[in-house]
């Protein structure tokens, strides 16, 4: 076992080259910190991810120059999808910003922006466990050619994901509530002799009218579906990304969802097959809404999904990279000699509230979306004020935080 015991070399290690172990490192490491990213995986993951950052954490990548160079533009969506609903927000200065990327290549422009700034990210590192004392914290690493070494700095950061090991070491609940449905995700090919489509609907023969971007509500569930090319200007015209939504049953998540499975999915809940060829990164969720009990233990922290899951899509980036930037904006002053209590209480303090108010509007549309009674109830309600544009913009102010 190599052991590097002091504190020299490095002074925060962050577990996770996520988008937020990757920004964060690019902050430290720009206010003059010695920041190291363990990553477990010897490549980033080639699974799709997210396709945009939704609200401030956009507008503090473009300041930060992570997008120049790159085609890349903040938008502001005169329409965005809020449960099943459309908030029309108007074309003249709508409240939300958007940055149309997809996750894997937001991941490399932090990555590249981190490195160019000094941060070390060490690919094929495995954390396996961690003690921390008054000076610091020792973290022991598996590496992907056997070695067993431990690295110690003055903070550790675990921006491990949603299983975190940091948060399960130290102890840290992670309350909230998983939904009783499951949504398998794919991206598909529809030829094109197989559909008519504008830009707003696709018609399927014998099926009817799915409307784009939004969800299909039937009897036995929901279809959401959207063409690639609208999130993506380089994707071919007949790829779509497609979600069904029903009851889970005994149905378990997986990252390895089967053509077969999809399709019958895609059935049950439209009642006739979907005509489409190939279907690739399929996979199934399940909803989770929850929050660690605390962002902070002793010299140890967490941020991003280590911290919070969210049960819609839109807010686990926004409030992660935000995270992100404030924990660096604490570790960096306590790296530089104000390490009181209550400074390094600040990130909890200003972070936690955050993702509990992106927690609520998650759940919100969540609840929305569900196809009972109640449902229904919650749709007509939102439905009436959602005819007011003040209150749509006025929720869209509150997604941007
Ligand atoms: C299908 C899908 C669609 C999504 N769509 C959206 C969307 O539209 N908008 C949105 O905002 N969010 C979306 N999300 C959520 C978004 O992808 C996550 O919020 C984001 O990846 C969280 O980033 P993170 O850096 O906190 O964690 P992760 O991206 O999970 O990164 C954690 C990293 O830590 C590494 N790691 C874990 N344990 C260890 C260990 N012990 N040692 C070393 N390394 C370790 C992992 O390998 C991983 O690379 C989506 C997620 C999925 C799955």
């Amino acid at each position: 076992m190599s052991i590097q015991t002091d504190d020299t070399v490095h002074d925060v290690i962050v577990i996770g080259a996520g988008p937020t172990g990757l920004l964060l490192a690019g902050e430290l490491a720009t206010a003059g910190a010695r920041p190291v990213v363990l990553e477990r995986t010897l490549h980033p993951a080639e699974t799709p991810k997210a396709n945009g950052v939704v609200g401030r954490a956009a507008v503090e990548l473009r300041r930060r120059g992570v997008l120049r160079g790159t085609g890349l533009h903040v938008v502001r969506p005169p329409r965005f999808r809020y449960g099943p609903f459309t908030l029309r927000l108007g074309l003249l200065r709508s409240p939300l910003h958007i940055l149309p990327i997809p996750q894997r290549r937001l991941e490399e422009l932090l990555e590249r922006r981190a490195v160019g700034r000094g941060a070390v990210v060490l690919r094929g590192h495995e954390v396996t466990g961690f003690e921390q004392d008054a000076t610091g914290v020792t973290v022991r690493v598996a590496t992907t050619d056997d070695a067993e070494i431990e690295l110690r700095a003055r903070y550790l950061v675990g921006c491990d994901g949603v299983h975190s090991l940091v948060r399960n070491e130290l102890g840290i609940g992670f309350p909230g509530t998983t939904s009783t449905g499951i949504a398998r995700i794919a991206r598909i090919t529809i030829p094109e002799h197989a559909a008519t489509r504008d830009s707003a609907e696709i018609v399927f023969p014998g099926i009817g009218r799915l409307a784009l971007f939004q969800q299909n509500q039937t009897e036995h569930g929901s279809v959401t579906i959207a063409p690639m090319n609208a999130l993506d200007r380089s994707a071919p015209f007949d790829l779509y990304i497609v979600s069904s939504h029903e009851e889970r049953g005994d149905a378990q998540p997986t990252d390895e969802l089967s053509e077969a499975e999809l399709r019958a999915s895609l059935r049950r809940v439209l009642g006739a097959d979907l005509p489409f060829t190939t279907a690739y990164a399929a996979r199934s969720v399940v909803a989770n809404s929850r929050q660690a009990e605390c962002y902070r233990r002793g010299r140890s922290f967490l941020a991003g999904d280590a911290a919070h899951i969210f049960s819609a899509g839109g807010s686990a980036l926004n409030i992660g990279l935000t995270d992100a930037i404030a924990l660096a904006e604490t570790l960096a002053a306590a790296l530089r000699g104000r390490a009181d209590e209550t400074l390094l209480d600040g990130y909890q303090a200003q972070r936690h509230p955050a993702a509990r108010r992106a927690l609520a509007h998650t759940r919100v549309q969540h609840a929305l979306e569900t196809p009972d009674e109640t449902g229904e109830v919650l749709r007509g309600v939102f439905a009436e004020l959602l005819k007011d544009r003040a209150a749509a913009r006025r929720i869209a102010t509150l997604l941007e935080l």
